[in-house]
């Protein structure tokens, strides 16, 4: 087994046994899996933890892409391995249910992998291993529970994750406890400093008045939100019109205009001061709106229409005819605001009708960077967005992932068949994510596992893990790094599902060109 890269730097991977033959059975099947499986957690291992390291990636038609997401590595990696595409799965279950942790699950369920390769070579059966596996699961996902606090959100403050945190607070349901993401728009413009992200109360759309002439700001915006086309209606190509004389040319001219005339008119009639639509007009259209004072925004995208529509509390209009006053979405201020020098403008819509849609609005020197924070921010709005359904939480660091392997190993003892191996073996697997941790951050792992994992015992402390950013105390509840209870022990039970769903295949065919 051996780990390529591509032309384009992307990771691929070797398996040599599968060259020669289509079909592995029993053990060597295993471990070819097994293989496959911890060369994808052995790549995202080392971008793990606040010191990890960034990957570069460059998609076929030359995107470059910088992140340590562990979703969005493997996104990205294009792997060919089934066994590979499961770890991938994986992530992305995670990234589903959670939002976050999602290369940490990869590490665990690579750190099983290798443990239960282990105990297949010292004769174990894999199903045993499986079954001690989920019995060990159990007990950590207990354990978690066991040394969960609660946490008040609204504790949360840094920069970003204030951010991430405000926006969450102003559109969660708290009585319901429901929060729905799609409420917070994610906007980024290449320019100014991270810094300058902000949250906006309202709806930021990267468009600007059709024409430049129109108000750059509008007071008490009655706004047509239209995805029906805003032109006269142009003739089918299969019908023909003759047209031999001047006169006719410019009746028909005359009649197109007098129509779209009559629209602007009937838009004015239902009382819209400003007209969104999805689709363009041309600059005839375009002089007429602003010689007739009706702003206009075209080429708006159906999403963001639709969150437009939800803010301003209006709706959407897909024929024309149907444009009544009760439809108008309204917004107590609409402005364009221009950035830098540059031509570059941007529609801010607020004071919203329904204030419950907002903008994050990121800022950040290179398309790379507004893009890797826009990852990061969806994280923390996944954070938040937990924390508001349950705000159970555990350490981080490694320190949950330490006094769960200490739980486990105890629970070893009480269990007299072949599977205490297994659950042994489990305890050492978690002991991964502290290790990576650590190396992560240039300390030596195993000194500081044990230092770690001894304070956890002799000073019956779950708090204590990895100090990767030299904090000069490894207490996470002092350094105040968390994570939610139920991010921590979906990783557990995602990792060990398909460690066992790996474990458990014996027989792997391919189709005989491999
Ligand atoms: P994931 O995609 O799994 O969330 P991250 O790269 O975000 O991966 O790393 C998360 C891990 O790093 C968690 O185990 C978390 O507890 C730990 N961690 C985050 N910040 C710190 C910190 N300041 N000190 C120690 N550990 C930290």
């Amino acid at each position: 087994m051996a780990l390529a890269f591509d032309e384009y730097g992307r990771p691929f991977i070797i398996l040599r046994e599968q060259e020669k033959k289509s079909r592995l059975q029993g053990l060597d099947a295993q471990k070819a899996n097994i293989a496959a499986g911890k060369s994808v957690a052995r790549i995202l291992r080392t971008s793990l933890g606040p010191k990890g390291m960034d990957k570069m990636l460059q998609s076929p038609d030359g995107d470059v892409t910088i992140t340590n997401d562990g979703a969005t590595i493997l996104e990205l990696m294009d792997v060919d391995n089934q066994i590979a595409k499961l770890m991938v799965e994986l992530s992305r279950s995670q990234d589903y249910d959670i939002g976050d942790g999602t290369t940490g699950v990869v590490v665990l369920a690579g750190s099983l992998l290798e443990q239960a390769e282990k105990l297949l070579e010292r004769g174990i059966h894999p199903i045993r291993i499986a079954e001690g596996y989920e019995m060990a699961s159990r007990i950590a996902v207990d354990h978690l529970e066991s040394i969960s606090t609660k946490y008040d959100v609204s504790r949360w403050k840094r920069s970003l994750a204030e951010i991430a945190v405000k926006a969450v607070l102003a559109v969660a349901d708290l009585e319901r406890k429901d929060v729905n993401l799609d409420l917070i728009k994610v906007e980024g413009k290449v320019g100014g400093k991270l810094e300058d992200t902000e949250l906006v109360q309202g709806i930021i759309v990267d468009k600007d008045m059709s024409h430049p002439q129109m108000p750059k700001r509008i007071e008490d915006a009655h706004i047509a939100i239209l995805t029906c086309p805003f032109e006269p209606p142009k003739p089918k190509t299969k019908h023909k019109v003759d047209i031999d004389t001047v006169e006719k040319f410019q009746t028909l001219r005359g009649q197109e205009q007098k129509y779209f005339d009559d629209m602007v008119q009937k838009c004015k009639d239902v009382g819209a001061t400003l007209v969104i639509c999805q689709w363009g007009f041309d600059d005839e259209a375009n002089h007429l709106l602003m010689q007739r004072e009706l702003p206009a925004v075209r080429w708006v995208g159906g999403v963001e229409l639709e969150l437009i529509a939800i803010a301003t509390g209006g709706r959407i209009v897909p024929r024309f005819q149907e444009l009544t006053t009760e439809k108008l979405g309204k917004a107590g201020l609409v402005r364009e605001k221009s950035f830098g020098t540059t031509k570059d403008r941007m529609l801010y819509i607020e004071k919203c009708a329904n204030s419950k849609a907002v903008t994050i609005f990121i800022r950040g020197g290179n398309k790379m960077m507004i893009e890797e924070t826009k990852r990061s921010i969806h994280d923390a709005l996944c954070v938040a967005r937990n924390l508001i359904i349950n705000n159970s939480i555990v350490y981080g660091g490694g320190s949950a992932e330490i006094s769960c392997s200490i739980a486990v190993d105890a629970a070893a003892d009480r269990h007299p068949g072949v599977e205490q191996y297994a659950i042994r073996a489990f305890a050492d697997a978690l002991d991964a994510i502290p290790l990576a941790l650590a190396e992560n951050s240039g300390l030596p792992p195993i000194d500081t596992l044990t230092v770690v994992k001894s304070q956890h015992v002799k000073e019956n402390n779950s708090r204590c893990g990895i100090d990767c950013n030299d904090v000069g105390t490894n207490d996470m509840k002092e350094q105040n790094v968390f994570e939610t209870l139920i991010g921590k022990q979906q990783q557990i039970l995602l990792a060990t599902q398909v460690v066992k769903m790996i474990l458990k295949i014996d027989d792997v065919i391919t189709p005989s060109e491999y």
